[in-house]
Protein backbone atom coordinates (compact mmCIF):
# COMPACT_ATOMS: atom_id res chain seq x y z
CA UNK A 1 0.00 0.00 0.00
CA UNK A 2 1.17 3.81 -0.76
CA UNK A 3 2.50 5.49 2.47
CA UNK A 4 0.51 8.31 3.22
CA UNK A 5 2.23 11.32 2.65
CA UNK A 6 1.53 14.30 5.02
CA UNK A 7 3.16 17.93 4.61
CA UNK A 8 3.98 20.01 7.67
CA UNK A 9 4.21 23.27 7.14
CA UNK A 10 6.28 25.73 8.96
CA UNK A 11 8.53 28.86 9.30
CA UNK A 12 11.14 29.56 11.84
CA UNK A 13 9.93 32.67 12.88
CA UNK A 14 11.28 31.68 16.41
CA UNK A 15 11.75 28.10 16.97
CA UNK A 16 8.79 26.80 18.35
CA UNK A 17 7.01 26.34 14.55
CA UNK A 18 9.60 24.12 13.74
CA UNK A 19 10.00 22.23 17.00
CA UNK A 20 6.03 21.59 16.99
CA UNK A 21 6.66 20.10 13.14
CA UNK A 22 9.47 18.33 13.78
CA UNK A 23 7.99 16.72 17.11
CA UNK A 24 4.75 15.63 15.19
CA UNK A 25 6.49 14.02 12.26
CA UNK A 26 8.64 12.17 14.95
CA UNK A 27 5.44 10.75 16.12
CA UNK A 28 3.84 9.99 12.68
CA UNK A 29 7.04 8.05 11.59
CA UNK A 30 7.25 6.31 14.96
CA UNK A 31 3.58 5.28 15.48
CA UNK A 32 2.70 4.48 11.79
CA UNK A 33 6.20 3.27 10.11
CA UNK A 34 6.12 2.97 6.70
CA UNK A 35 2.29 3.65 6.32
CA UNK A 36 3.31 7.23 6.78
CA UNK A 37 5.96 9.45 4.76
CA UNK A 38 5.85 13.24 6.97
CA UNK A 39 7.58 15.51 5.29
CA UNK A 40 8.54 19.11 7.10
CA UNK A 41 8.73 21.88 4.95
CA UNK A 42 9.62 25.43 5.41
CA UNK A 43 7.01 26.88 3.07
CA UNK A 44 9.03 30.61 3.19
CA UNK A 45 11.94 29.43 2.91
CA UNK A 46 11.44 27.17 -0.11
CA UNK A 47 8.38 28.44 -1.63
CA UNK A 48 7.60 32.53 -0.97
CA UNK A 49 8.78 35.12 -3.18
CA UNK A 50 11.50 37.47 -1.76
CA UNK A 51 10.76 39.36 0.81
CA UNK A 52 8.54 37.07 2.09
CA UNK A 53 11.17 34.59 2.20
CA UNK A 54 13.25 36.15 4.30
CA UNK A 55 10.81 37.03 7.24
CA UNK A 56 12.20 34.38 9.47
CA UNK A 57 15.74 36.34 9.73
CA UNK A 58 13.79 39.43 10.53
CA UNK A 59 11.72 37.97 13.06
CA UNK A 60 13.65 38.29 16.21
CA UNK A 61 14.21 42.14 15.04
CA UNK A 62 10.45 42.58 14.36
CA UNK A 63 10.16 41.45 18.15
CA UNK A 64 12.58 43.56 19.59
CA UNK A 65 12.71 46.60 17.74
CA UNK A 66 8.87 46.18 17.61
CA UNK A 67 8.68 46.25 21.23
CA UNK A 68 4.67 47.23 22.08
CA UNK A 69 4.08 47.90 18.80
CA UNK A 70 4.82 44.43 17.63
CA UNK A 71 2.09 43.35 20.26
CA UNK A 72 -0.40 47.00 19.06
CA UNK A 73 -0.14 45.32 15.40
CA UNK A 74 -0.96 41.54 17.10
CA UNK A 75 -3.98 42.64 19.06
CA UNK A 76 -4.89 44.55 15.90
CA UNK A 77 -5.36 41.94 13.48
CA UNK A 78 -6.66 39.64 15.79
CA UNK A 79 -9.66 39.95 14.61
CA UNK A 80 -11.52 37.21 11.70
CA UNK A 81 -12.53 40.46 9.25
CA UNK A 82 -9.29 41.75 9.89
CA UNK A 83 -6.98 38.96 9.84
CA UNK A 84 -9.18 37.72 6.79
CA UNK A 85 -8.60 41.26 4.98
CA UNK A 86 -4.68 41.47 5.44
CA UNK A 87 -4.35 37.87 4.10
CA UNK A 88 -6.51 39.11 1.13
CA UNK A 89 -4.02 42.38 0.82
CA UNK A 90 -0.96 40.09 0.21
CA UNK A 91 -2.73 36.85 -1.88
CA UNK A 92 -1.86 38.71 -5.38
CA UNK A 93 1.86 38.73 -3.99
CA UNK A 94 1.95 34.85 -2.52
CA UNK A 95 -0.75 33.44 -4.91
CA UNK A 96 2.02 31.46 -7.34
CA UNK A 97 3.93 30.51 -4.43
CA UNK A 98 0.74 29.49 -2.70
CA UNK A 99 -0.64 27.71 -5.71
CA UNK A 100 3.05 25.44 -5.89
CA UNK A 101 2.54 24.11 -2.06
CA UNK A 102 -0.95 23.16 -2.80
CA UNK A 103 0.33 21.37 -5.66
CA UNK A 104 3.19 19.00 -4.29
CA UNK A 105 2.31 15.64 -4.06
CA UNK A 106 1.02 14.83 -1.02
CA UNK A 107 -2.31 13.15 0.54
CA UNK A 108 -2.86 16.33 3.32
CA UNK A 109 -1.10 19.70 4.47
CA UNK A 110 -0.73 20.36 8.13
CA UNK A 111 0.09 24.00 9.01
CA UNK A 112 2.10 24.43 11.67
CA UNK A 113 2.22 28.07 11.00
CA UNK A 114 -0.16 30.84 11.11
CA UNK A 115 0.75 32.50 7.40
CA UNK A 116 -0.44 29.49 4.97
CA UNK A 117 -3.54 28.88 6.68
CA UNK A 118 -5.84 31.26 4.64
CA UNK A 119 -3.40 31.46 1.56
CA UNK A 120 -3.34 27.35 0.83
CA UNK A 121 -7.02 27.54 1.60
CA UNK A 122 -7.87 29.75 -1.00
CA UNK A 123 -4.89 28.39 -3.58
CA UNK A 124 -6.69 25.00 -3.44
CA UNK A 125 -10.52 26.53 -4.21
CA UNK A 126 -8.27 28.24 -7.62
CA UNK A 127 -6.78 24.68 -8.55
CA UNK A 128 -9.67 22.80 -7.59
CA UNK A 129 -7.78 20.11 -6.08
CA UNK A 130 -8.64 19.91 -2.12
CA UNK A 131 -6.74 18.13 -0.07
CA UNK A 132 -7.06 17.23 3.44
CA UNK A 133 -6.21 20.29 5.67
CA UNK A 134 -5.51 20.30 9.39
CA UNK A 135 -4.52 23.36 10.84
CA UNK A 136 -2.34 22.71 13.85
CA UNK A 137 -2.15 25.48 16.58
CA UNK A 138 1.85 26.00 17.21
CA UNK A 139 1.40 28.84 20.21
CA UNK A 140 0.33 27.42 23.78
CA UNK A 141 -2.31 29.37 24.51
CA UNK A 142 -3.53 32.28 22.15
CA UNK A 143 -4.99 31.26 18.66
CA UNK A 144 -4.85 34.52 16.87
CA UNK A 145 -7.50 34.80 13.89
CA UNK A 146 -4.40 34.19 11.05
CA UNK A 147 -5.07 30.40 12.02
CA UNK A 148 -8.81 30.07 12.14
CA UNK A 149 -10.25 29.79 8.67
CA UNK A 150 -13.58 27.68 9.03
CA UNK A 151 -12.84 26.05 6.07
CA UNK A 152 -9.90 23.59 7.87
CA UNK A 153 -11.12 20.03 8.61
CA UNK A 154 -9.61 20.02 11.74
CA UNK A 155 -7.73 22.12 14.07
CA UNK A 156 -5.38 21.01 16.63
CA UNK A 157 -5.59 23.38 19.89
CA UNK A 158 -3.08 22.99 22.40
CA UNK A 159 -5.43 23.73 25.59
CA UNK A 160 -8.92 24.02 26.57
CA UNK A 161 -8.67 27.95 26.55
CA UNK A 162 -6.92 27.72 22.70
CA UNK A 163 -9.75 25.65 21.70
CA UNK A 164 -12.61 28.57 23.03
CA UNK A 165 -10.78 31.13 20.88
CA UNK A 166 -10.65 28.98 17.93
CA UNK A 167 -14.29 28.76 18.31
CA UNK A 168 -14.44 32.48 19.14
CA UNK A 169 -12.72 32.85 15.51
CA UNK A 170 -15.34 30.90 13.75
CA UNK A 171 -13.99 27.40 13.57
CA UNK A 172 -16.97 25.29 14.22
CA UNK A 173 -16.68 23.25 17.76
CA UNK A 174 -16.77 19.50 16.44
CA UNK A 175 -13.71 20.39 14.25
CA UNK A 176 -11.99 21.20 17.29
CA UNK A 177 -9.60 18.47 19.19
CA UNK A 178 -7.34 19.09 21.96
CA UNK A 179 -4.31 17.70 21.62
CA UNK A 180 -1.63 19.91 24.00
CA UNK A 181 1.35 21.60 22.35
CA UNK A 182 3.18 18.41 20.80
CA UNK A 183 6.75 18.70 22.19
CA UNK A 184 9.27 16.22 21.07
CA UNK A 185 9.36 12.77 21.65
CA UNK A 186 11.72 12.62 24.47
CA UNK A 187 9.49 14.13 26.67
CA UNK A 188 7.13 11.59 26.65
CA UNK A 189 9.44 9.60 28.69
CA UNK A 190 9.55 9.72 32.52
CA UNK A 191 11.78 11.56 34.24
CA UNK A 192 14.68 10.55 35.32
CA UNK A 193 15.90 11.76 39.16
CA UNK A 194 17.54 15.16 38.83
CA UNK A 195 20.92 13.59 40.29
CA UNK A 196 20.96 11.09 37.59
CA UNK A 197 19.65 13.28 34.85
CA UNK A 198 22.57 15.53 36.01
CA UNK A 199 25.27 12.93 36.06
CA UNK A 200 25.08 12.06 32.48
CA UNK A 201 25.11 15.26 31.33
CA UNK A 202 28.84 15.63 33.61
CA UNK A 203 27.00 18.32 35.37
CA UNK A 204 27.75 18.19 39.68
CA UNK A 205 24.51 15.68 40.48
CA UNK A 206 23.62 16.92 44.27
CA UNK A 207 23.90 20.61 43.28
CA UNK A 208 20.88 22.92 42.83
CA UNK A 209 20.71 23.41 38.83
CA UNK A 210 19.22 26.71 37.06
CA UNK A 211 18.51 26.09 33.25
CA UNK A 212 18.71 29.82 31.51
CA UNK A 213 16.73 29.88 27.99
CA UNK A 214 15.67 32.44 25.68
CA UNK A 215 13.25 30.29 23.05
CA UNK A 216 15.29 28.99 19.44
CA UNK A 217 17.02 32.60 18.84
CA UNK A 218 18.25 33.64 22.58
CA UNK A 219 16.21 35.97 23.24
CA UNK A 220 14.70 38.44 25.87
CA UNK A 221 17.70 40.03 27.30
CA UNK A 222 19.44 36.73 28.15
CA UNK A 223 22.83 37.53 28.29
CA UNK A 224 22.21 40.39 31.34
CA UNK A 225 19.98 37.46 32.68
CA UNK A 226 22.70 34.81 33.07
CA UNK A 227 25.13 37.88 34.07
CA UNK A 228 22.78 38.99 36.97
CA UNK A 229 22.00 35.23 37.99
CA UNK A 230 25.44 33.83 37.86
CA UNK A 231 26.96 36.99 39.77
CA UNK A 232 24.44 36.73 42.47
CA UNK A 233 25.88 34.91 45.04
CA UNK A 234 23.86 31.97 45.21
CA UNK A 235 24.87 27.98 45.53
CA UNK A 236 24.04 26.68 42.59
CA UNK A 237 25.32 24.97 38.79
CA UNK A 238 24.17 27.73 36.01
CA UNK A 239 23.50 25.95 32.31
CA UNK A 240 22.65 28.91 30.13
CA UNK A 241 21.39 27.91 26.10
CA UNK A 242 22.22 30.59 23.64
CA UNK A 243 20.28 29.14 21.09
CA UNK A 244 21.32 30.17 17.59
CA UNK A 245 22.48 33.61 19.10
CA UNK A 246 26.58 32.53 18.07
CA UNK A 247 27.36 36.17 19.23
CA UNK A 248 25.64 35.73 22.68
CA UNK A 249 27.35 32.95 22.87
CA UNK A 250 30.62 33.81 22.31
CA UNK A 251 30.07 36.66 24.96
CA UNK A 252 29.20 34.25 27.68
CA UNK A 253 31.99 31.88 27.15
CA UNK A 254 34.07 34.28 27.76
CA UNK A 255 33.20 35.57 31.16
CA UNK A 256 35.39 34.08 33.84
CA UNK A 257 31.90 32.62 36.31
CA UNK A 258 31.90 32.69 39.77
CA UNK A 259 29.35 29.59 39.81
CA UNK A 260 29.84 26.52 37.71
CA UNK A 261 28.74 27.82 34.47
CA UNK A 262 27.86 26.05 31.07
CA UNK A 263 27.03 27.64 28.26
CA UNK A 264 25.15 26.09 25.51
CA UNK A 265 24.51 27.47 21.51
CA UNK A 266 22.00 25.87 20.12
CA UNK A 267 21.49 22.55 21.55
CA UNK A 268 19.68 19.18 20.77
CA UNK A 269 19.93 18.33 24.88
CA UNK A 270 16.96 20.62 26.13
CA UNK A 271 15.05 17.59 27.61
CA UNK A 272 17.81 16.05 28.89
CA UNK A 273 18.66 19.80 30.30
CA UNK A 274 15.21 20.60 31.64
CA UNK A 275 15.51 17.17 33.45
CA UNK A 276 18.64 17.88 35.09
CA UNK A 277 17.45 21.35 36.69
CA UNK A 278 15.24 22.37 39.47
CA UNK A 279 14.75 25.90 38.07
CA UNK A 280 13.81 27.10 34.38
CA UNK A 281 14.47 30.68 33.80
CA UNK A 282 12.48 31.63 30.57
CA UNK A 283 10.96 34.03 28.19
CA UNK A 284 7.51 32.22 28.19
CA UNK A 285 7.65 31.11 24.55
CA UNK A 286 4.63 28.23 24.04
CA UNK A 287 7.22 25.39 23.36
CA UNK A 288 9.53 26.21 26.17
CA UNK A 289 6.41 26.43 28.26
CA UNK A 290 4.97 23.42 27.17
CA UNK A 291 8.65 21.61 27.68
CA UNK A 292 9.10 22.93 30.98
CA UNK A 293 5.51 21.42 32.19
CA UNK A 294 6.44 18.21 30.69
CA UNK A 295 9.89 17.87 32.75
CA UNK A 296 7.57 19.11 35.94
CA UNK A 297 10.44 22.54 35.92
CA UNK A 298 8.92 25.17 38.05
CA UNK A 299 9.31 27.89 35.93
CA UNK A 300 10.35 31.86 36.35
CA UNK A 301 8.70 33.94 32.95
CA UNK A 302 11.49 36.28 32.89
CA UNK A 303 9.55 38.10 29.82
CA UNK A 304 6.68 37.24 27.25
CA UNK A 305 6.46 38.90 23.70
CA UNK A 306 3.22 40.89 23.92
CA UNK A 307 0.12 40.33 23.47
CA UNK A 308 1.75 36.41 21.96
CA UNK A 309 3.27 35.26 24.75
CA UNK A 310 1.03 37.00 27.18
CA UNK A 311 -1.21 34.52 27.95
CA UNK A 312 1.18 32.06 27.98
CA UNK A 313 2.38 33.37 31.49
CA UNK A 314 -1.22 33.69 32.90
CA UNK A 315 -1.43 30.03 32.05
CA UNK A 316 1.43 28.98 33.50
CA UNK A 317 0.52 31.21 37.06
CA UNK A 318 -3.41 29.73 37.14
CA UNK A 319 -1.35 26.44 36.29
CA UNK A 320 0.88 26.92 39.64
CA UNK A 321 3.65 26.11 37.45
CA UNK A 322 5.29 29.17 37.48
CA UNK A 323 5.71 32.94 38.41
CA UNK A 324 6.55 36.27 36.41
CA UNK A 325 9.36 37.93 37.67
CA UNK A 326 11.13 40.77 34.71
CA UNK A 327 13.31 42.51 37.27
CA UNK A 328 16.29 41.31 38.11
CA UNK A 329 15.73 41.80 41.70
CA UNK A 330 12.35 40.27 41.81
CA UNK A 331 14.08 36.77 39.66
CA UNK A 332 16.97 36.76 42.19
CA UNK A 333 14.62 37.00 45.21
CA UNK A 334 12.24 34.81 43.87
CA UNK A 335 15.30 31.93 42.77
CA UNK A 336 16.58 32.87 46.41
CA UNK A 337 13.48 31.25 48.16
CA UNK A 338 12.90 28.60 45.69
CA UNK A 339 16.06 27.20 45.99
CA UNK A 340 16.09 27.61 49.74
CA UNK A 341 12.24 25.81 50.02
CA UNK A 342 11.80 22.44 48.95
CA UNK A 343 8.73 21.72 49.47
CA UNK A 344 7.34 25.08 46.74
CA UNK A 345 9.32 23.67 44.54
CA UNK A 346 8.29 20.08 45.11
CA UNK A 347 4.62 21.58 45.08
CA UNK A 348 5.41 23.41 41.80
CA UNK A 349 6.19 20.47 39.85
CA UNK A 350 3.46 18.67 40.97
CA UNK A 351 0.86 21.41 39.52
CA UNK A 352 3.59 21.34 36.61
CA UNK A 353 3.02 17.69 36.15
CA UNK A 354 -1.10 18.26 35.95
CA UNK A 355 -0.85 21.13 33.20
CA UNK A 356 1.60 19.06 30.91
CA UNK A 357 0.54 17.35 27.82
CA UNK A 358 4.18 14.95 27.44
CA UNK A 359 2.30 12.76 24.67
CA UNK A 360 1.23 15.43 22.90
CA UNK A 361 3.14 14.82 19.76
CA UNK A 362 1.65 11.18 19.65
CA UNK A 363 -1.98 12.21 20.40
CA UNK A 364 -1.73 15.01 17.15
CA UNK A 365 0.15 12.60 14.92
CA UNK A 366 -3.09 10.29 15.65
CA UNK A 367 -5.55 13.01 14.59
CA UNK A 368 -3.94 13.93 11.69
CA UNK A 369 -3.64 9.87 10.41
CA UNK A 370 -7.16 9.62 11.17
CA UNK A 371 -8.21 13.10 8.99
CA UNK A 372 -5.46 12.16 6.08
CA UNK A 373 -6.95 8.83 6.20
CA UNK A 374 -11.14 9.69 6.17
CA UNK A 375 -11.44 12.75 4.45
CA UNK A 376 -11.35 12.45 0.86
CA UNK A 377 -9.74 14.07 -2.19
CA UNK A 378 -12.22 16.33 -3.58
CA UNK A 379 -11.58 17.14 -7.69
CA UNK A 380 -14.00 20.51 -8.74
CA UNK A 381 -14.35 22.99 -10.79
CA UNK A 382 -11.75 25.28 -9.56
CA UNK A 383 -12.40 28.73 -9.04
CA UNK A 384 -11.56 31.48 -11.18
CA UNK A 385 -9.59 34.88 -9.31
CA UNK A 386 -12.72 37.11 -8.62
CA UNK A 387 -10.91 40.00 -10.59
CA UNK A 388 -10.13 37.88 -13.38
CA UNK A 389 -13.98 36.80 -13.69
CA UNK A 390 -15.12 40.04 -13.35
CA UNK A 391 -12.58 41.55 -16.23
CA UNK A 392 -13.16 37.93 -18.24
CA UNK A 393 -17.35 38.79 -18.02
CA UNK A 394 -16.61 42.29 -18.79
CA UNK A 395 -14.80 41.91 -21.89
CA UNK A 396 -17.77 39.61 -22.92
CA UNK A 397 -20.45 41.47 -22.79
N1 LIG B 1 15.46 24.96 21.58
C1 LIG B 1 16.31 23.91 21.30
N2 LIG B 1 17.63 24.10 21.43
C2 LIG B 1 18.14 25.30 21.81
C3 LIG B 1 17.26 26.38 22.10
C4 LIG B 1 15.92 26.16 21.99
O1 LIG B 1 15.90 22.79 20.95
O2 LIG B 1 19.35 25.40 21.89
C5 LIG B 1 14.03 24.71 21.42
C6 LIG B 1 13.23 24.75 22.70
O3 LIG B 1 13.43 23.56 23.44
C7 LIG B 1 11.84 24.93 22.14
C8 LIG B 1 12.08 25.86 20.95
O4 LIG B 1 13.45 25.75 20.63
O5 LIG B 1 11.37 23.69 21.67
C9 LIG B 1 11.75 27.30 21.27
O6 LIG B 1 10.38 27.51 21.08
P1 LIG B 1 9.56 28.59 21.87
O7 LIG B 1 8.17 28.46 21.38
O8 LIG B 1 9.73 28.45 23.32
O9 LIG B 1 10.20 29.99 21.52
P2 LIG B 1 10.53 30.72 20.14
O10 LIG B 1 11.92 30.35 19.76
O11 LIG B 1 9.50 30.25 19.13
O12 LIG B 1 10.41 32.18 20.43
Amino acid sequence: MQPLRIMLLMAKTGGGHGAVADAVAQALEHVYGEAVEASVVDGLRSFAPFPFSHIDSTYPWQVKLGGDGYGAAWRALNDAGRARLLMKSTWPLVRSATLKIVEQPVDAIVSVHPLFVFPCLWAMHRTGRRLPFITMVSDLVAVHALWCNPETDCLLAPTDISRLQAIDHGIPAEKIQVTGLPIRLQFAEPNQPRPAARAQLGLLPQQRTVLLMGGGDGMGNLGELARTVGFAGLDLQLLVVAGRNKKLEHQLKEIDWPAPTHIYGFTQDIPALMNAADVLISKAGPTTVAEALARELPTILSGFIPSQEEENVTYMVNAGAGVLAEQPDQIIATLKAWLEDADTLAQMSAAARAAAYPRAAFDAAEAIYRVTRDTPLIIQKPRREPLLAALERFLAA
